[in-house]
């Protein structure tokens, strides 16, 4: 049985004052949730004070990237070390933004997952095409490289390390969502994916979240769905009601 993973995307979003008091709300708001995961990722420099809300409540923290470097002549980049120095536990790599604003290809995808495990940060590794991709009938294709690529010289114990997120990238931001059988399929097929690069055990125990538009109005009936394991949110994310409601879902 996979264990339920709520996880907002804050991006660029928020001051200090305003993370803090979203933090805040999401702390109280989840005081007696204890049989799911709920994590937050804020902006880097939010993340310190972040902290200070969310330790020792049911709230995880982590960071939105990360370099895979573990210190040097990197301007403007930040290890896993020092992440984890200010208390963020997990990391998002290879958001769609990150891979088509910031040009991130799937091998330095692969460099962030390896250095973010060797250092102890439990990353989210996200993949999902294009509308052209889905479009042409691209969508597998592209999944599948994503998937293969992204975890490729990762050991079977480190692999369960890593959580999935399928976020088509049409559906991020765009208020238009998969369906929770389209999400489901390509769900399962991550699932069959992991058991040929892996195991039966590894493909059953990977927690896989669906993103894209998820909202209080859509969590219930993606969350029915055998494959789906959890949501990775962005803006529904930044109220604290609505992403309540979406940690709460039936
Ligand atoms: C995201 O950024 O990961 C995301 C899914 O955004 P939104 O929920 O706003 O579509």
């Amino acid at each position: 049985m996979r264990r339920a993973l709520i996880a907002g995307n804050w991006k660029m979003n928020l001051d200090r004052g305003g993370a803090e008091a979203l933090a805040r709300a999401l702390v109280e708001g989840t005081s007696e949730v204890n049989d799911r995961d709920i994590l937050i990722c804020p902006s880097f420099p939010l993340i310190p004070a972040v902290y200070a809300v969310v330790k020792g409540s049911n709230v995880w923290l982590g960071a939105q990237n990360m370099y895979f470097e573990k210190k040097g002549a990197f301007t403007g980049e930040v290890s896993a070390d020092m992440l984890k120095s200010v208390g963020a536990e997990w990391v998002i790599l290879g958001h769609s933004e990150r891979r088509h604003i910031f040009k991130e290809d799937d091998e330095l995808i692969n460099k962030k997952v390896k250095s973010a495990i060797d250092q102890g940060l439990k990353p989210i590794l996200c993949v999902g095409e294009l509308l052209e991709e889905r479009e042409s009938g691209k969508t597998e294709d592209v999944v599948k490289r994503q998937v293969v690529e992204g975890l490729k010289d990762i050991s079977v114990s480190d692999v369960l390390k890593v959580t999935i997120a399928y976020e088509p990238v049409w559906a991020i931001g765009t208020g238009k969502t998969a369906t929770p059988e389209d999400a489901d399929s390509i769900h399962s097929l991550i699932r069959s994916i992991l058991k040929d690069m892996y195991s039966e055990e590894v493909s059953q125990k990977t927690r896989i979240l669906y993103g894209g538009s998820v909202k209080p109005e859509n969590i219930d009936s993606l969350m029915a769905k055998e494959n789906i394991d959890g949501a990775l949110v962005g803006g529904a994310s930044l109220k604290a009601e609505s992403f309540l409601r979406i940690i709460k879902f039936q």
